[in-house]
């Protein structure tokens, strides 16, 4: 298993020396409940890195009162193999006390990309993300830390807080990894059951399809209609949003004069998914 650290005071020992050694420092937050899409941020990290870091906190600040947090999939032991198995060089399981300590007063809210999208079905949720990973990032100090396109907009919010708020880390986006049938990887996976887990991929499908009839010139709005039927017609038993979105500033389009993404969440069951796609003109 890789080197595991649980307080700040030992964290910042073990980056130092690495730092004092003028190796460059990754570090990729998660929360644990490690699957194929983690390690494949590890290897991402290690393109840009010397030495990789991975975080693990189930941060109870990005859930809300109905969420899951209380029943999120916890397996340290097997993340530690997972990382072991990946070279990962460094394992930081944070105690709640120093991330949250008694008294605790502050958040770090991000306005504009927070906005629409999971920001509205999740109310508080961009800001339980961004006060917790500001803490990571002042907590490790990385040069660079690695996120995953999976949350584009998590993403986007967490490279809005480290510009206004001079973070040092160069904040970089790695692309989604997928099952076999293009299903995103995702820890809640382990939810479905086999019924649901067949229904699936079918969101994959809708906004690929969707995002190749966008790029041919088609209507957003009647492709989104039509998207919305399909994944109601495959099972989704809610569907939060199907939307597509400027790739950068997250806000509505009506045209595709810029980059532009398909974002969709949608539940199967008590489990939420999400996913996302470019539409690439041509
Ligand atoms: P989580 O543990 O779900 O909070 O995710 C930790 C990090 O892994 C986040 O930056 C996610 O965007 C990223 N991630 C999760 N699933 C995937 C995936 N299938 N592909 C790429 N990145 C992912």
């Amino acid at each position: 298993v890789p080197a595991q650290v649980e307080t700040v005071a030992s964290l910042r020992a073990a980056l130092g020396q690495w730092r004092r050694q003028n190796l460059k420092i990754a570090l990729v937050p998660t929360m644990g409940a490690l699957h194929e899409g983690h390690l494949s941020l590890v290897r991402f990290a290690r393109q840009f890195a010397d030495r990789v870091c991975v975080s693990i906190f189930v941060n109870p600040k990005q859930f809300g009162p109905a969420e899951d947090f209380s029943r999120y999939p916890r397996d340290l032991a097997g993340d530690a193999a997972l990382l072991d198995g990946v070279g990962a060089d460094l394992l930081y399981l944070p105690n709640s006390a120093e991330i949250y300590p008694s008294g605790f007063a502050t958040t770090v809210s991000v306005a504009g990309v927070s906005a629409g999208l999971c920001g509205d079905r999740r109310p508080g949720h961009f800001a339980g993300v961004a006060t917790v990973v500001a803490k990571l990032l002042i907590q490790a100090a990385p040069d660079v830390a690695v996120f995953g396109e999976k949350d584009y907009q998590q993403l986007q919010v967490i490279k809005r807080m480290a510009a206004d708020l001079d973070l040092p880390a160069q904040i970089l986006g790695a692309p989604i990894w997928r099952e076999a049938d293009g299903l995103a990887m995702s820890s809640r996976n382990r939810y479905l059951t086999p019924a649901e887990r067949a229904i699936a991929p079918a969101l994959y499908q809708v906004i690929k399809d969707v995002a190749a009839a966008l790029a041919n010139g088609g209507s957003v709005a009647a492709l989104l209609a039509e998207g919305r039927a399909r994944l109601t017609a495959a099972g989704f038993t809610q569907l939060d949003y199907l939307e597509v979105r400027d790739a950068a500033t997250l806000a509505p389009v009506e045209s595709l004069s810029r980059p532009a993404r398909v974002f969709v969440a949608a539940f199967l069951g008590a489990t939420r998914l999400i996913d996302n796609v470019p539409v690439d003109k041509r």
